[in-house]
């Protein structure tokens, strides 16, 4: 069965607020094995939105919306509904008496647009509202010969998870054909989007039942493996055989099967082979630092490092020689490396980083292009510097040097 999530609300069409309520739905929604295969968002305009209810129960098998349920004259969900199946609203007796009832407990007067609020749907099950005064409705019928089954929740956040969590779920459970949905999150570092695609797309399209997705960020791509079957075994078993076979195409970019964050390896790898680092950041401006600090426990392998800007501090802290700096420049192969070994011998670390760039937007040259950045890892016996060019912003490009240099620590410890 598949599902379509309407968020209704005005606001949901500026740029101030956000439609978070559909990813919660969502999640829960793949737990029943249901999948969402469209998401609309649609202002307070009645018209508008009995159009996208209509678009919505042809498309889809159950239809969810949200918000718009309130006292107020743009809570037009309910009237839009009952206009697209073609059906009428009656006022529910019990309701009014209850939403009275929540009035005169709190010693305040109900105005006569909360009954609104107990229009019902005819034949819907109603769904009590712990958290607000808007009930919910879930209605099982029939459109154009198909059955569908169609949600009313409430707009905030609290009370959609309540009620969906609370009264919808089991309902759905026992309507829906069994399925379970398996996942699996690989995650690969300093491989372009486009290559890694050209690379895995012939293989997972040749799986049709596990649905992929790939998101790419800053130097960081993310594999979202997923498939839906009767058993959890075979759903299982299928997601695993998929994942096998882009962790052997893709190889040793591959850093986790289970969707951890690249620092989050980096510092088990170090605890596994009993490892520490230091870091001497330049262009990343202590980035390294906090992506590895943001991780619980990261002090027992990572014992800190220096953010070293000027030229002099390069020196001071780093111990980068000044005739170094005078020939080769502060962004060069060179003191990447000096870089890397002398944090390296003044913190003793088993391991030092060192990285230097050229963030942007401004101090680029011909030779000397934004982006351009050297990392350098050194184990006191052997030290290796990379070069590259990256694009892009200088936030973007501050994070790929940060990915760089993170991977370069994995890679010699792999
Ligand atoms: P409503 O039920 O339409 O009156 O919505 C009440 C509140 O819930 C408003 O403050 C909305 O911004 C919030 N809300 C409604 N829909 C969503 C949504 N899809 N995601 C997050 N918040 C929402
Ligand atoms: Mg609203």
């Amino acid at each position: 069965m598949n599902c379509e999530i309407i968020a209704v609300g005005s606001e949901l069409l500026t740029p101030h607020r956000q439609d978070t309520n559909s990813l919660y739905l969502t999640a829960r929604l793949n737990e029943l094995g249901v999948a969402v295969i469209f998401k609309t968002i649609v202002g307070d305009r009645r018209a508008h939105l009995t159009q996208s209810v209509k678009i919505a129960l042809e498309r889809s098998d159950i239809v969810v919306t949200m918000g718009g349920l309130g006292p107020t004259e743009d809570d037009l969900t309910r009237q839009a509904v009952a206009d697209a199946l073609d059906i009428r609203l009656r006022r529910n007796p019990e309701i009014v008496g209850a939403l009275y009832a929540r009035f005169a407990a709190r010693r305040a007067q109900m105005t006569e647009n909360n009954a609104r609020q107990a229009d019902v749907l005819d034949g819907s099950i109603i769904l009590d509202n712990g958290r607000g005064t808007a009930p919910g409705q879930l209605l099982d019928t029939v459109y154009a010969g198909h059955r569908k089954l169609v949600i009313l929740l409430p707009g905030p956040p609290s009370e959609l998870k309540a009620m969906f969590d609370a009264q919808c779920v089991e309902r759905l459970r026992e309507v829906l054909p069994k399925r379970v949905i398996a996942q699996r999150t690989l995650k690969a570092a300093m491989i372009g989007e486009s290559q890694a695609d050209a690379r895995i797309a012939p293989i997972y399209s040749a799986y049709r039942d596990v649905e992929t997705t790939v998101l790419a960020h800053a130097g960081d791509i993310t594999l979202n493996l997923s498939c839906s079957k009767a058993t959890l075994e075979q759903a299982q078993a299928r997601v695993d055989e998929l994942a096998g076979k882009l962790e052997e195409e893709l190889d040793e970019f591959v850093y986790s099967s289970q969707g951890e964050m690249l620092e989050q390896i980096v510092l088990d790898y170090l605890g596994m082979r009993g490892a520490t680092l230091a870091v001497a950041e330049s262009c990343t401006g202590g980035l390294i630092a906090e992506r590895l600090t943001g991780i619980s426990g990261s002090s027992r392998c990572f014992l800190g490092g220096a953010v070293v800007y000027s030229n002099e501090l390069k020196t001071l802290l780093a111990g980068v020689p000044p005739t170094m700096l005078e020939d080769y420049g502060a962004v060069s192969r060179e003191v990447a490396r000096a870089l890397a070994e002398g944090i390296r011998r003044k913190t003793s670390a088993g391991i030092g980083l060192g990285v230097t760039g050229i963030a942007g937007p401004g101090g680029g040259t011909e030779e000397k292009p934004v982006g351009l950045v050297y990392a350098a890892i050194s184990d006191g016996k052997q030290t290796d510097v990379v070069e590259r060019r990256f694009g892009g912003d200088r936030e973007q490009i501050r994070r790929l040097a940060s990915q760089q240099g993170l991977d370069l620590v994995r890679r010699r410890l792999m």
